[in-house]
């Protein structure tokens, strides 16, 4: 590992002086930087920082502190009960102790994990841009079907993020120019060609907390990831759905797919599929169609199209 400065912060505005990168919970960060893929020069430790609470606001949505574990987000009353889909994506998430660690904020901003990225013997233009993509030709089984291209094809990691895209949350932030507000939709980058760039955020900007809406009274949400073993694993496909059905027809519906897309992957062509439709299976199985329809497969992770097909269809059945 790389020598590094450290430096503890008390305040949000301390916090953003020393220009250099923010570590919390560390789960990822640390991890990159022992295999050298992350090599940062200066440390700012934001654990002290007041971003650690969970509270209502005003119009009955939940905000929701930077600083937050993600245990202590997943077991939070209001969350149970009113937004499960996020619940359930925590939960399905690491190990506990890893859990009991990581944060709201760096759980929104960690790394892939895709095998070339984490082993600086392989090219990677996300490590280090204009190298080549050592997943194209390699073993990519656990890769991207959605949002990729030539320069990258690794999938985003998080459960939450997922969850949190079809709760169309938003990331607040403050940085060098003020503080601003991002719909989580916008949040992430696809990698074109520069892959390198993952999301919206300037050098030295800083997540301060992540707002969720109030859902509409009935709204019901679940969160299905399949993956290779039952615990301790990433997604191959999740699905996180968030509906609001009357009378037997799906009035509104919000849908993210995890594990097959570059970034957490909001499907509005589903969603148009399926809002104002009856819950039966024939339109779901549509708009699992339509959710997959530009999905591109490399040589080995051709099954995630079925597999996040069949994800969002049990997903659908589980909320309706
Ligand atoms: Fe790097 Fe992306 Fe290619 Fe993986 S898929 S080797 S992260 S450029």
């Amino acid at each position: 590992m790389q020598a590094f400065e450290f430096t503890q912060a008390k305040t949000v505005d301390g916090a953003l002086e020393p220009g250099g990168r923010f570590v919390a919970g560390g789960t990822t960060l640390v991890d990159l930087m022992k295999l050298n893929v992350e090599t940062p020069h200066s440390l700012v430790d934001i654990n002290l920082l007041p971003l650690d609470r969970i509270e209502a606001t005003a119009d009955g949505g939940l905000k929701v502190g930077a600083l937050v574990r993600n245990s202590d987000l997943a077991n939070h009353a209001e969350v149970k009960a009113r937004y499960a889909v996020l619940s359930e994506a925590l939960l399905a998430g690491a190990s506990p102790q890893l859990r009991n660690m990581a944060t709201t904020g760096g759980n929104l901003l960690q790394r892939t994990r895709c095998y070339y990225f984490r082993d600086t013997n392989y090219a990677c233009n996300k490590r280090e841009p204009g190298s080549g993509c050592a997943a194209q030709d390699g073993f990519n089984r656990i890769h991207a079907v959605l949002g990729g291209g030539e320069h990258c094809v690794a999938t985003h990691a998080s459960d939450m993020a997922v969850a949190m895209m079809a709760l169309e949350a938003v990331v607040h932030t403050k940085g060098a120019k003020g503080e601003r507000q991002i719909a989580l939709e916008d949040f992430y980058l696809e990698p074109g060609s520069t892959p390198n760039m993952e999301n919206v955020l300037e050098p030295g900007e800083l997540i301060t907390y992540v707002t969720l809406p109030k859902l509409a009274a009935g709204t019901k949400s679940h969160y299905l990831k399949l993956r290779d073993r039952a615990q301790y694993e990433f997604a191959l496909a999740s699905a996180a759905v968030v509906a609001h059905v009357e009378g037997g027809r799906i009035r509104r519906v919000r849908i993210a797919l995890g594990g097959v897309g570059t970034k957490p992957w909001r499907s509005k062509e589903a969603e148009a599929e399926l809002e104002g439709k009856p819950t039966q299976t024939k339109h779901f199985e549509a708009a699992a169609e339509a959710a997959m329809k530009d999905a591109k497969p490399l040589k080995y992770n051709g099954f995630k199209i079925e597999l996040a097909k069949k994800a969002l269809v049990r997903t659908l059945e589980q909320v309706s």
